[in-house]
């Protein structure tokens, strides 16, 4: 189970931060970490040195451009913020989401990813908006943002507990195939795309629609099948959707 828990750090700008991050993981058992278009370069003496003995993790990271690109073939993907945002988004707690991880991680192709933001800005909304639900760890609401790799510490030890904790997942249902981040955003391109075509969105007043979309989406936790019958009947609605002046 805890092979299939990736760390993704967004932007991280202090070296010091990233082998922190790796030293809490190794503690925990977790091992699969990448770093979205880091703002340092994450092998240095300050991270070497942090990471007292974990830096084969630093080492191993797997440095992307996007978040898209890190968490691609992930099924659940969860954000990490300190702070509420403008559009509510579903939350759960730290001790939940280890309660959830055996039988989310049970499917074949189950991967699960914990994105974390920017030391000095957190997560952009549009990062948060790509996740199917936000973890808060309840902390002083005058002070509630840690340390970077304070915040991994805490959820990578939630997801150890769960662990080890794990009971066997029944086996009588078999799981059917949750759709994947990348499923689910090429799913969201082609919502997009069409609800323009047939005029019922217009990109300069979005109005917070494909927000309130994805969210809804997401909740649902749609599998690959489903996912492939919505795509359907967009390509359907898009023959029927009259021609553009600028087509
Ligand atoms: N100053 C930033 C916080 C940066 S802390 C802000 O106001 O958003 C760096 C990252 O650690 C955050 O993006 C978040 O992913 C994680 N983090 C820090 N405190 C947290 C908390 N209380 N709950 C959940 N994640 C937290």
């Amino acid at each position: 189970m805890l092979d299939r828990i990736r760390i993704v750090l967004i932007g991280t700008s202090h070296p010091g931060n990233i082998g922190g991050v790796a030293r809490a993981m190794h503690n925990m058992g977790l091992a699969d970490l990448a770093l979205v278009a880091p703002r340092c370069e994450p092998v240095t003496a300050d991270s070497v040195s942090r990471a007292s003995g974990a830096d084969h993790l630093v080492h191993g990271a797997r440095v992307v451009e996007t978040l898209e690109q890190a968490v691609a073939d992930c099924t659940l993907v969860v954000g990490a913020s300190a702070r509420s945002r403008t559009l509510p988004w579903p939350m759960i707690a730290p001790r939940a989401l280890g309660a959830r991880l055996p039988q989310e991680l049970a499917g074949d192709g189950a991967r699960v990813a914990l994105v974390f933001g920017r030391e000095d800005s957190g997560l952009t909304n549009a990062e948060l908006q790509r996740c199917h639900a936000h973890v808060h760890i309840p902390t002083n609401p005058d002070f509630s943002s840690l340390n970077l790799a304070a915040a991994v510490q805490v959820l990578a030890y939630e997801c150890r507990l769960a662990w080890l904790e794990e009971e066997p997942a029944p086996t009588e249902e078999p799981a059917q195939a949750l759709a994947t981040h990348e499923e689910l955003e090429h799913y969201f391109a082609h919502l997009e795309r069409t609800l323009i075509a047939i005029g019922f969105h217009d990109p300069a007043m979005p109005r917070q629609l494909m927000a309130r979309l994805r969210r809804f989406t997401l909740r649902a936790r749609p599998e690959r099948m489903e996912l492939n019958i919505l795509r359907g009947i967009l390509s359907d609605t898009e023959k029927l959707a009259p021609p553009r002046d600028d087509a």
